[in-house]
């Protein structure tokens, strides 16, 4: 379950910075390596910041396994993925050649986010351990 960052109630709160951990299942579609699925959760770790102007600064990390048959030799194989990722959020128009993602009615949705941090940490291949030596 991805969670909503609400902003007015968040500063309500005085939590104009906070943590949020966070599992969700990844939709199969986004890996498109042959014989090779997600075999965890997505998991989340991130810290958000509200700035004075209602952007959102979102940072941590993101970490998955996938595994399934070597992209070379069909043996099982399994990588652990962990990646850092940022975003920085904006009321209304965003500025997405710079990083900025939108968000309305004063909640961030980070759902899009996500799906984006998934696809770009995904390798175009999985290797098992004796390819991956090869690889070297
Ligand atoms: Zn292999």
């Amino acid at each position: 379950m991805i969670p909503k960052i609400h902003i007015a109630l968040s500063r309500a709160k005085g939590m104009t910075e906070g943590t949020l951990e966070f599992s969700f299942d990844a939709d199969p579609a986004w890996l498109d390596i042959p014989f090779v699925g997600f075999s965890s959760p997505v998991a989340a770790q991130l810290r958000y910041e509200i700035a004075e102007d209602d952007s959102v600064e979102v940072f941590g990390s993101v970490a998955f396994t996938i595994a399934g048959s070597c992209s070379r030799c069909l043996s099982p194989a399994e990588e652990r993925i962990v990646q850092e990722v940022r975003a920085v959020f904006v009321e209304g128009e965003a500025d997405e050649g710079a990083g900025e993602f939108p968000y309305a009615n004063g909640s961030v949705d980070l759902s899009e986010w996500m799906r984006e941090c998934v696809i770009f940490a995904l390798p175009p291949v999985l290797h098992c351990a004796s390819c991956k030596r090869q690889d070297i």
